[in-house]
């Protein structure tokens, strides 16, 4: 139900879960985050219910539990598989983690030709088929190995509505987002940028922004953005500039 995301030079966890709450209004039933800590490892928190208990178990990891300046959220509301900790986004294979808000129309072939190749699937979602096709683009060495390339073959398989964003450990300084048919906005910072469902999420932060266009993928990086087509071909947002208040 919402999403967001953060590459910059600030701890990433702060940032994420304040977004979170800003989008709260927009309703949900889990709660869940990724932070990537720069080292080649990621560390996940996802709990059912209200942001509260997210934050609890965020602060029984302690200070400095979830390091890094690169991290993702999701407030849910279920569509596939009733809420629960294990249905909350993100979801993991491997390095990589995602977060879906939308529905994945074809998700049902793509489970079983995963089962098919022996994946076990952890969670009742239509979501979770993104994180393993990702897993499996990359360590098949398709799209060249080359991370950006292959969430745009993963994003060709995908029909449906849906905001996704996908990050991989092994390379924490980025982060690839997607629309088709449901909401995404890039916040341009300085030495950071931002991803939300909606101006919200970092609305605090900076009042540059971008609405993202059907079929669109923007490759996020604390300097800089590509925005392109699923096929890789150079695209553009809409750029404007927030002059209200929320
Ligand atoms: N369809 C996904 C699920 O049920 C995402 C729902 C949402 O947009 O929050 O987990």
């Amino acid at each position: 139900c919402g999403i967001v995301g953060y590459v910059g030079h600030r701890p990433a966890l702060p940032v994420v879960v304040e977004a979170l709450r800003r989008m709260e209004y927009r309703g949900y039933d889990s709660a869940g985050v990724a932070v990537l800590d720069g080292s080649g490892a990621s560390r996940v928190e996802k709990k059912e219910g209200k942001l509260a208990n997210l934050e609890a178990a965020l602060a029984a990891a302690g200070e400095g539990g979830f390091p890094g300046s690169t991290g993702i959220g999701h407030t849910r509301w279920a569509t596939h598989g009733r809420p629960s900790d294990r249905n909350a986004h993100p979801h993991v294979s491997g390095d990589v983690a995602i977060v879906h808000n939308g529905i994945i129309e074809n998700f049902a072939p793509l489970r079983a030709e995963l089962e098919a190749a022996g994946v076990e699937l952890e969670s009742d979602t239509d979501s979770e088929v993104a994180a393993h096709l990702l897993r499996r683009e990359m360590e098949s060495g398709g799209s060249g190995g080359d991370f950006v390339a292959a969430c745009r073959t993963v994003l060709r398989r995908l029909e449906g509505a849906f905001t996704l964003v996908f990050s991989h450990a092994a390379h924490p300084d980025v982060l690839v987002a997607a629309r088709r048919s449901t909401p995404l906005v890039l916040g341009v910072g300085e030495g950071e940028m931002f991803l939300g469902s909606d101006v919200a999420a970092f609305i605090e932060h900076t009042r540059d922004a971008i609405e993202l266009g059907q079929d669109n993928v923007v490759v996020l990086r604390a300097d800089s953005y590509e925005i392109t087509d699923f096929a890789g071909e150079p695209s553009e947002g809409r750029p404007f500039y927030i002059d209200w208040d929320l």
